[in-house]
């Protein structure tokens, strides 16, 4: 498999629709999204609880399939991927945050941060250095043998960044990172997470209700109702025309030429 060169396309969604359940009792999550994400850029995904942004990131992440449409990881079809490769994949080449962090109880959080790279096949002393260089810089280091339970919520959002990033992952994916801190250092993470993604020439798409986040965004993208806008209006022109005859909320009595 190649590496991602410059400012590649990382992963791809084309014309993508998700729908949940069974016929008479479906949900709509996603309905026709094309997205590109590249080498080199972090993107910020806003969008209200229920929009698709979760079900957009897992797309992203080959943890689920569409139900019409194409998704395409490293410049390949997920479908074409065995469930091995897929698995592989997620491994080595992605990092996940999720929502509500998942950190192991029973590890310690270095061994948390060790896991991945593990499943990678990084060497056990490798994989020691790496994920104690992380938590220090995260400002955890000293934490390293505690448990996750232990932890408070920011410094459990700081194990869930470090493990993202362990493995060098070109592709990184955070479901909600600030979580319900909402404090500055909640943000502090994702700045230091974005800084990493970037300097790495790697790819980043945060999904989150926090505004903020913005700052440290390239590109901002909003989900409603399963369909994708950018920041000046609907991302496909399949715009719904405004009343011709309101423009800028003036009434006009014929179209404008
Ligand atoms: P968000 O992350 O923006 O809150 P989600 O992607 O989680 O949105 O959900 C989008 C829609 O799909 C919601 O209406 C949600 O209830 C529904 N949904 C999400 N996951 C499932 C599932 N596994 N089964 C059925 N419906 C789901
Ligand atoms: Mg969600």
């Amino acid at each position: 498999m190649s590496r991602i060169q410059g400012n590649g396309c990382v992963a791809r969604l084309t014309d993508v629709t998700r729908i949940y359940g069974t016929a008479g009792r479906e949900t709509v999550a996603l309905r026709g999204v094309s997205l590109a994400v590249h080498a080199g850029e972090t993107v910020l995904l806003l969008g209200p609880s229920g929009s698709g942004k979760t079900t957009l990131l897992t797309l992203l992440g080959g943890l689920q399939r569409p139900t019409a449409g194409t998704v395409e990881i490293f410049g390949r079809a997920v479908e074409d991927y065995s469930p091995r490769e897929l698995q592989r994949l997620r491994a080595t080449r992605i990092g996940f945050v999720f929502q509500t962090f998942r950190l192991l109880e029973a590890l310690s959080v270095l061994d948390n941060v060790m896991l991945v790279m593990r499943f990678g096949g990084v060497p056990r002393a490798e994989a020691r250095r790496r994920a104690l260089a992380l938590l220090k810089e995260f400002g955890i280091g000293d934490l390293a043998g505690a448990r996750p339970g232990t932890l408070s919520q920011g410094q459990k959002q700081r194990v869930a960044v470090a493990r993202a990033l362990a493995n060098d992952a070109e592709l990184i994916i955070a479901d909600e990172p600030t979580g319900s801190l909402a404090t500055a250092q909640g943000l502090d993470i994702v700045r230091l997470l974005t800084a990493e993604v970037r300097q790495r020439n790697h790819c980043a798409v945060i999904v989150s209700h926090d505004e903020r986040i913005a700052a440290y965004a390239d590109r901002v993208l909003y989900l409603e109702d399963g369909a994708l806008r950018t920041s000046g209006g609907l991302a496909s022109d399949a715009l719904d025309p405004l009343p011709s005859a309101l423009v800028g909320g003036i009434e006009l009595d014929r179209p404008p030429v």
